[in-house]
């Protein structure tokens, strides 16, 4: 049969992977439909997708290549001019919680959240800069918990450096891992920052062990990653932290061009009474002013006010600098990236093209080989969690939903996303989740008092958070709940009988020898004849010498009464094979 390649870039339409294929496209739009993928003749198949759908196919003779269209990682630096500039490096700091992100931050910054924080836990992605000999750092402040996971793709490709905290008393722990592998991913550059060295049971040495098995190999042992010990709280060693930190930017000379229209990418995004929307960009090149139009996905707007970090305002932002800017007409999507346009009628007209992308996209939304796994594994008998997602600002949102779509259910339930909103939590969303077991999220929002009473009524749960990893951990336990219970038996003795006494219509008294194990009330046995299996019967009573005892041994013979649930004819030399069985309930 003669060989064929077909080579992927990113993905491809069934329309044309059908054509490469010399199929029809209803013949593959049915092997999907039949692999839970119910698909439209424009939908794109991603490399995986397309590969395992050949494999179903049966068609040994089709080879599929990956075609490498981009090597570079970051979507949002762009290609530079020899007019490019220097600018401030982009840092996240990031680690397992309570390893001490937010005092790094603050002591760096002079400033106080730690205590503000629900929880101690930071909720959203915001970003500060930090003036040093002139020179100015750009921080992104990264949560530490399971949102994490999630909002690492939004802020993800444009941190230059990644800080990993670690506490010495603590050690390697799976954020930490996390943090590492995102790191790496994003192809920045790492710097170790070995925290709470003023602890008693600070080990620096077993953490560099530590961090070495996870492939970061200190300069000290001839590795290449610099490892700072530090005491966030205490101040200790944080100049040659920022020293390194600069020293790690000038040799990658991180560059942008200042003289093309402004662009960057939305961090935080919230509406605000008097404002408007209140929205958090980071400038990756040019220079937005006050007074320009820019546009944010679906969203455009002009420039009316614009703050630093430190909410002073300012009127232009250069490259890696975060600003807050007013003048959206409405909230931008948390990690939508921005641009700056001519005039209000272009950015009219491409926050339309923007949306009309957009609807596209979800119509022929790209299938991904996980999607594919998760209703091929979840195509019968799957169970379904229904969730409505409120938050105070799009940010969370996100990051909720984001975080909940990371809850792994081994493909056993389904996670539907009924629907999701910012503000608090009103008629309308009670009124969608009622009668369909779905229960309403809100982070950091209210519940007014007869939106509260409405729930009880009609029996919708609404449940309230501040610390995002407390509503993941009620989602898991939900979801838990959901899932089968474990059915866990145990092998107890068997017994031959000798003499068969009564045999009724659902009960049985008989009696024999122990051969091996013991018998109790309750255990369960199985009726084996010549190896053949007639059914289960319950131990209700154990007799020896007439006389109603704890338990049968091995070696002694005795009297049963069991119950059944059909009638048994129980024989002479049939076996009983006692076993208890419980019931465990699943966790996630
Ligand atoms: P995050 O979850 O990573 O942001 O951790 P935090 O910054 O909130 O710190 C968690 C706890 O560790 C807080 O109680 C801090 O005061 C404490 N902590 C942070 N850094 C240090 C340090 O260098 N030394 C000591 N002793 N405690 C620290």
């Amino acid at each position: 049969m003669e060989e064929k390649t077909i080579q992927i870039a990113g993905s491809i339409t069934v329309d044309e992977l059908s054509r490469a294929l010399g199929l029809s496209v209803t013949e593959l739009i049915g092997t999907l439909f039949k692999n839970g993928i119910v698909a439209t003749i424009n939908q794109r198949l991603d490399y995986e997708t397309a590969s395992i759908i050949i494999d179903e196919l049966g068609l040994k003779n089709v080879k599929l290549e990956k075609k490498n269209t981009s090597t570079k990682t970051s979507d949002y630096h762009r290609e530079l001019s020899d007019k490019a500039v220097e600018r401030p490096p982009v840092v996240a700091v990031m680690g397992h919680v309570d390893h001490g992100k937010t005092t790094l931050l603050d002591t760096l910054l002079h400033k106080k959240t730690v205590d503000d924080e629900a929880g101690g836990i930071t909720q959203h992605i915001s970003a500060y800069q930090l003036k040093h000999d002139d020179r100015t750092i750009t921080f992104l402040d990264t949560p530490g918990h399971e949102a994490f996971a999630a909002i690492r793709q939004h802020g993800a490709m444009l941190t230059d450096i990644v800080i990993i905290m670690v506490a010495a008393d603590d050690g390697v722990k799976p954020q930490t891992i996390e943090a590492i592998n995102f790191a790496k991913s994003a192809n920045a550059k790492i710097i170790v920052a070995i925290n709470k060295i003023d602890r008693e049971g600070a080990d620096i040495n077993r953490t560099m062990a530590d961090l070495s098995q996870h492939g970061l190999q200190p300069e000290e042992w001839g590795g290449d990653i610099t490892m700072i010990p530090i005491s966030a709280k205490q101040g200790t060693n944080l100049d040659r932290l920022v020293d390194m930190i600069l020293l790690t930017a000038d040799i990658e000379e991180l560059k942008a061009d200042i003289d093309v229209p402004a662009e960057g990418l939305v961090i935080e995004s919230h509406m605000e009474t008097g404002k408007g929307s209140v929205v958090n960009l980071l400038v990756t090149s040019g220079e937005l002013k006050t007074g320009e139009f820019i546009v944010a996905g679906s969203t455009y707007g002009k420039v009316r006010t614009m703050l630093d970090w430190q909410s002073k305002p300012r009127g232009k932002a250069t490259p890696s600098v975060p600003v807050t800017v007013t003048g959206f007409k409405d909230l931008p999507n948390f990690g939508d990236r921005f641009i700056e346009v001519r005039d209000e009628k272009t950015a009219r007209k491409m926050a339309l093209l923007n949306a009309q992308a957009a609807a596209n996209a979800s119509a022929n939304a790209n299938v991904t080989s996980a999607d594919l796994l998760r209703m091929m594994n979840t195509a019968d008998n799957s169970k379904v969690f229904n969730v409505i997602i409120k938050g105070d600002v799009l940010g969370s949102v996100t990051s909720v939903v984001d975080s909940l779509k990371l809850i792994d259910t081994h493909g056993e339930i389904t996670l539907n996303i009924v629907s999701t909103g910012v503000g608090d939590i009103n008629e309308n969303d009670v009124y969608m989740a009622a009668g369909d077991n779905t229960v309403i999220y809100g982070f950091n929002v209210s519940v007014p008092i007869n939106i509260s009473k409405m729930a009880t009524r009609d029996n919708v749960p609404i449940r309230t958070y501040k610390v995002i990893y407390e509503l993941l951990d009620d989602a898991k336990h939900e979801m838990e709940n959901l899932l089968d219970a474990e059915i866990i038996e145990e092998d107890k003795g068997e017994m031959k009988v000798l003499g068969v006494f009564r045999t009724e219509k659902t009960s049985i008294i008989a009696g024999g020898e122990m051969l091996k194990g013991d018998v109790k009330p309750t255990y369960l046995a199985r009726i084996i004849r010549n190896q053949k299996y007639l059914g289960e019967a319950e131990v209700t009573s154990v007799q020896k010498e007439k006389i109603d005892v704890k338990e049968l041994t091995a070696g002694e013979t005795g009297g049963l009464a069991m119950k059944t649930t059909s009638k048994i004819d129980l024989q002479i030399g049939d076996r009983l094979k006692f076993f208890t069985r419980e019931t465990k309930k699943r966790t996630l």
